[in-house]
């Protein structure tokens, strides 16, 4: 018993510390919601987040960025063994929270933090590929596994597809936007002999009024009058 206690409070200091909802860390540790919200209190130093979690995760994935997050986490979920019974659980059921919990980590490894989902989306995610309002499908065009969700505001088509077909009928950028500074960022500043060839050919251009269309060693050739 002594070690079941153990192995309960650790699971929810594990989830804590990935700043789950405290209904979440209730419910796979059932220990009592006052205690957990001292012990998160304690771990962060600041009160646990309130609010209800969403009923359906589909309601919750709101971009097609966000499907392609979630379609990673159930990938890796399964990868981890989120559809296996794990013998020794605090709470043995089907679905496991630690493959919930070793799939978040290994998203966040693999994309970012700002690329994968948080904790509470993530079990979220587990859940209902669990009880069958989410599941995998996969993509005859592009061969990736995809999550499809009851409520989701996307149809059952393929999210890599969609954001595909998006950033190739997107007008080209020929400048980069001046609110835009990650763009911006990416231009490295001109070479000194970019900027002194240039020079020349704004130069060899005022004389021959005309503008320049010659390759970089090419001189303008001045017309007879
Ligand atoms: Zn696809």
């Amino acid at each position: 018993m002594m070690l079941e206690r153990h192995a309960r409070m650790r699971l929810a200091i594990e989830l804590i510390a990935r700043r789950a909802r405290i209904s979440i860390v209730h419910q796979e540790t059932e220990i009592p919601r006052d205690a957990l919200r001292a012990l998160y209190r304690e771990y962060h130093g600041v009160s646990a987040p309130s609010g209800q979690l969403p009923a359906l995760g589909g309601a919750a994935i709101t971009t097609r960025r966000m499907q392609l997050q979630a379609s990673l986490f159930a990938a890796t979920y399964f990868r981890c063994g989120g559809n296996r019974d794990i013998r020794g659980t605090p709470t043995p059921r089907a679905r496991s929270i630690y493959a919930a919990i070793a799939a978040h980590d290994l998203c966040r490894e693999l994309a970012g933090i700002d690329n994968s989902l948080d904790m509470t989306r993530s079990w979220t995610i587990a859940r209902d590929l669990h009880i069958g309002t989410a599941r995998l499908l996969g993509c005859r065009a592009c061969e990736v596994l995809y999550l499809v969700a009851d409520q989701s505001r996307f149809d059952r088509t393929c999210p890599v597809c969609a954001l595909y077909r998006a950033y190739s009928d997107a007008p080209p950028a020929t400048q980069p936007q001046d609110d835009n500074f990650f763009a911006r960022s990416l231009l490295l500043p001109p070479e000194p002999e970019f900027r002194q060839w240039s020079g020349e050919l704004t130069q060899a251009a005022a004389e021959n009024g005309r503008r320049p269309t010659g390759s970089p060693g090419a001189q303008q050739k001045t017309l007879p009058r």
